[in-house]
């Protein structure tokens, strides 16, 4: 067997080592030792996690109640909170009018 065949030079690291350091696959050993697999999963798991947080927040933020807020504030509050779109109220004012003073 050829020194070329016993080791490999670690695509990540760049470390050369036994191909026993790197995962076995049906094509041939990976590009990526083991060791580098094994960081890079943590990474991608962290940062899953991070971008579960910040949906979680963005949501909390959508549910916070709009009651206190006036209706000319509402389209600037909602932009704030990430919707974006048309928004439509309707506004109902009652009054009474004397209809005998009408003429
Ligand atoms: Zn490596």
């Amino acid at each position: 067997m050829e020194l070329q065949d016993v080791t490999r030079v670690c695509k990540v690291c760049g470390k050369e080592m036994d191909l026993e350091n790197f995962h076995k696959t049906a094509w041939g050993y990976t590009h990526v030792c083991k060791e580098c697999v094994k960081k890079n999963r943590k990474k991608n798991k962290d940062s899953k996690a991070l971008m579960e947080e910040c949906e979680r927040k963005i949501e909390e933020a959508r549910q916070e109640t709009l009651k206190d807020i006036p209706s000319r504030d509402l389209m600037a509050e909602l932009h704030r909170r990430g919707f974006d779109g048309q928004l439509s109220y309707t506004y109902t004012e009652e009054r009474k009018i004397d209809i005998s003073k009408i003429r």
